[in-house]
């Protein structure tokens, strides 16, 4: 099916993974030839770990990617075999859609989006080695030794670059289970003297659907009003399942506390920090002393899939012990391992080395997106993987960079939190991150990016049309309530919460009372019910969070005054008088490129960043003379 091979690329993608996938349809949209070099083709969309998409945080993203005409949106909507809305009893800012995905179906329809996709070729193949000239990355060499020339590479090699599998005190090579890791590429990289670090992560033992009672577990439906991912997607495609909900115990965790000393982590074979937010069962029992119970969800893996995914017991224990407390727990009496969890250590490299458009500061021609950015999970690695796929294609074309700011976007949270903060742990996408979570909110992805991606041209015809007669409709429906107004004493005597002494309200006011659902307002404005209903639910939204918005602008516009503010790249950090040590040393490692990225950079005060704007305006002045 895939692998032409030419000798030249613009933009050449190396992995075929969550953020090398979406790297290369964002270049090949944009026109640039692109080529995905991966181990194996039939693996492209693989689900390393938990199958599922989405979730607090993570759906914004897949919104996100969606709204710049990225795919991950559109095949998780074809995979998908339980859609659920988390939060749906909070306001929307934080509600965050999510669905299991049955992994065969996801790979299917990942691999189907290359199939006669323009500008992109897959090529079957390990990349050995990257070719430098002249200072700039020129091209890749395989292990067959071919060398294939590019204008920029894209490295998303996740969990593969010096990857090391973990159960017990046993320790194999591997990129992920059943795959072998790539050791040149990785000692390639710290030749060039990337800034590497290891991490860790894991996954839990997968069981037999087959050895599973269960009668006697809780039952978690499906919605049934799904909320998919995709803004172009209608109803999902395959059928609905439900899944199991069940709970470690007390003989659970004395048989974890009992064994500690010959889990991976915990016996001290792994250096790698893992994801604080994510924690293997054993770090559960650990940190958590006091709770005597930690939930399960017993996640079927396909519609035609034996296999569970028991979310909530990741561990690194011997395979023996890993029987014995998943049999202690209520319904998995018998259950039958089919795949022992592991942990697995890996190499990254520090992000702080990274631009905004995720090319290697010292390296040009080199990109990197993805978990060897030190973070974790799909979505963060598929958002990546959008950003670099199109600032290398802009590059290859000679084009202003793509930026996504973090006022806008959670995908520009997230990179800018990378390239300043750098990471201490995996790094996974929360809404607590954004300052500005009630105008990001993931009903609104379209109206935030859409245009940004039709100016950088990412975005097809298809998709162009129908945002284009979704901002139509928004704008009318906004006109039409606008102009609708009724007397207080009116509303309230139909019940609605506001005050009957005050004066006339417009239906746009009346939305922005919590309480005031806009399909009450149909029976005083029956006109309002020929609107769509999608778009009067986004209406009624966009009214709620309206006088948020106006004030968060206010506070953005303050925010952009500074981050107009750049650094020059040669500014002397050791030379201010009055930084600590410590913030001349952070400052040089990192060189933040404006103001506002130097004022998140850990430890940075005002005070420090009042002595920057001082030695701006003296080498400003300096420069004037
Ligand atoms: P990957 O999906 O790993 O893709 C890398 C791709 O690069 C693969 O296609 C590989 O074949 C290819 N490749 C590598 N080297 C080369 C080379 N030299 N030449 C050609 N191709 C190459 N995420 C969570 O959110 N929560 C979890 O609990 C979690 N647990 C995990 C547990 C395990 C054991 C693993 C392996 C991963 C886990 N993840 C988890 C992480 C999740 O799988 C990754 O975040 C995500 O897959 C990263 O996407 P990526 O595109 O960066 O890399």
């Amino acid at each position: 099916m895939f692998h032409v091979k030419h000798d030249r690329y613009d933009v050449i993608v190396i992995g075929g993974g969550h953020a090398g996938t979406e790297a290369a349809q964002a270049a090949a949209r944009m026109g640039v030839r692109t080529a995905l070099i991966t181990h194996s083709a039939a693996k492209i969309g693989e689900m390393s770990c938990n199958p599922a998409i989405g979730g607090l945080g993570k759906g914004h993203l897949v919104r996100e990617i969606d709204a710049m005409d990225g795919v991950m949106g559109r095949v998780a909507d074809q995979a998908g075999i339980q859609f659920r809305l988390l939060n749906r009893r909070k306001g929307p800012a934080v509600q965050g859609p999510r669905t299991q995905a049955d992994r065969a179906l996801y790979r299917t329809a990942m691999q189907r989006e290359f199939l006669g996709r323009e500008n992109l070729d897959v090529i079957e193949a390990e990349v050995a080695d990257l070719s430098v000239v002249k200072g700039r990355v020129m091209g890749v060499v395989l292990s067959d030794s071919t060398v294939i020339t590019c204008h920029a590479a894209i490295l998303t090699t996740g969990t593969f670059l010096g990857g090391v599998i973990h159960i017990g005190d046993r320790q194999q090579p591997g990129g992920r289970w059943g795959e072998a890791p790539s050791i040149p590429l990785s000692l390639r990289l710290k030749a060039m003297d990337l800034p590497l670090g290891r991490l860790k992560t894991g996954t839990p033992p997968r069981l037999d659907t087959r050895s599973i009672n269960w009668t006697v577990l809780e039952v978690q439906e499906a919605d049934p009003e799904p909320v998919l991912f995709s803004f172009l997607s209608k109803s999902p495609v395959a059928r609905q399942i439900a899944c199991g909900i069940t709970h470690t115990n007390e003989r659970t965790h004395e048989i974890i506390r009992e064994n500690l000393g010959r889990s991976a982590m915990y016996g001290g074979h792994i250096q790698g920090v893992g994801p604080r937010y994510c924690p293997s069962i054993e770090d559960k029992v650990v940190r958590f002393s006091e709770k005597s119970s930690h939930q399960i969800f017993l996640e079927p893996e396909g519609l035609d899939d034996i296999t569970v995914y028991p979310n909530g017991i990741s561990t690194s224990l011997p395979a023996a012990i890993q029987e014995a407390y998943v049999r202690s727990i209520r319904g998995l009496e018998q259950a039958r391992i089919l795949q022992p969890g592991y942990a697995i250590e890996y190499d990254y490299v520090d992000p702080r080395a990274l631009r905004a458009t995720l090319e290697v500061k010292d390296q040009p021609g080199l990109y990197l997106a993805g978990q060897i950015n030190g973070t974790t999970g799909y979505e963060e690695a598929a958002a990546q993987g959008l950003v670099a796929g199109l600032n290398a294609a802009c590059s290859a074309l000679g084009r202003d960079s793509v930026l996504f700011d973090r006022s806008r976007s959670y995908i520009g949270v997230m990179i800018d939190d990378l390239i300043t903060r750098g990471v201490t742990e995996p790094y996974r996408m929360f809404t607590s991150r954004a300052e500005f979570r009630l105008s990001l909110r993931a009903d609104n992805a379209d109206q935030r990016l859409t245009p940004l991606g039709i100016e950088a041209g990412c975005v097809g015809p298809e998709r162009q049309r129908v945002f284009e007669a979704k901002c139509e409709a928004l704008n009318a429906g906004t006109s039409l309530l606008s102009g609708l107004s009724v007397k207080s004493r009116d509303a309230a005597a139909r019940g609605l919460p506001i005050n009957a002494e005050g004066p006339p309200k417009s239906a746009m006011e009346l939305l922005q009372v919590p309480e005031i659902e806009i399909e009450s307002l149909i029976a005083i404005w029956p006109e309002l019910g020929a609107v769509p209903r999608e778009i009067r639910t986004q209406l009624g939204r966009d009214a709620l969070y309206a006088q948020y918005i106006l004030r968060q602008e206010r506070d953005v516009a303050r925010m952009r005054r500074d981050e107009e503010l750049s650094l020059p790249e040669e500014m002397d950090y050791g030379s201010i008088i009055g930084l600590t040590t410590e913030q001349k040393t952070k400052l040089s490692r990192v060189r933040p490129g404006t103001l506002a990225q130097a004022g998140r950079i850990e430890g940075m005060t005002p005070a420090a960043l009042t002595l920057l704007l001082g030695k701006m305006r003296q080498m400003e002045a300096r420069r004037a003379v």
